[in-house]
């Protein structure tokens, strides 16, 4: 046999059959997963929102859309697009080599995840409603606050420490005014509102970054 028809069979064909074994095995996992993921919020999100409309003395207003994809944040394993309405769930956020799909883990990320995104869903079209356009986080600041004002709805799993201290800010307005009057009362004082120390110091550099 000839040396390179030697080389292919030996070397380049087990490594072209091995690469194109594991993308397949990936794509079959991804697949899988992405049905998991789909699954889960047709038959859980409806329940979700009941939770939070009961805990929170509140009323969605229609529903947002979801989208589950690969890659669209490395910071954030969900987003809410206001311009959208939608919620967009990464599947990497859900360690697929070390999470089983069957995992109870997998649920509870997915269910806490989603409480706080429908809270940024609520807020906005809150926002909407009263001033006929998107709640979008133009300055840190109002991204701090709407960042503290969407954790008001997580019902399940403890919030990080950062986010519970942006909660802590806003939660006083919130549980004074009732949760929809007291996000529309942050709507309305945002420039008086005034972040704790460490937040506006983050808030400020932040903001000059992005500038
Ligand atoms: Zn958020």
């Amino acid at each position: 046999m000839a040396t390179w028809k030697k080389k292919f069979t030996r070397f380049y064909l087990p490594l072209i059959a091995g690469c194109g074994f594991m993308c397949g095995a990936l794509y079959g996992q991804w697949a899988y997963q992405k049905s998991k993921i789909e699954t889960y919020l047709k038959v859980n999100i409806e329940g979700i929102i009941s939770e939070q409309e009961r805990n929170l003395n509140v009323s969605f207003q229609g529903r947002p859309s979801f989208i589950v994809t690969r890659s669209i944040n490395p910071f954030n394993f969900m987003f809410y697009n206001a311009g959208q309405d939608t919620i967009e769930v990464d599947m990497r956020g859900f360690n697929l080599f070390t999470l089983p799909n069957d995992d109870p883990r997998m649920a509870q990320l997915l269910k806490s995840g989603l409480s706080h995104e429908l809270g940024h869903f609520y807020i906005d079209k809150l926002h909407e409603q009263d001033y006929g356009r998107d709640y979008s986080p133009d300055s840190v600041k109002r991204k701090f606050l709407g960042e503290g004002m969407a954790e008001h709805f997580h019902v399940d799993g403890k919030p990080d420490h950062f986010y519970d201290s942006l909660h802590d800010m806003v939660k006083p307005f919130l549980e004074t005014n009732g949760v929809s009057e007291g996000i529309r009362y942050v709507f309305e004082h945002e420039n008086e509102i005034s972040l704790p120390e460490n937040l506006e110091k983050m808030a400020q550099q932040a903001q000059a970054t992005f500038k």
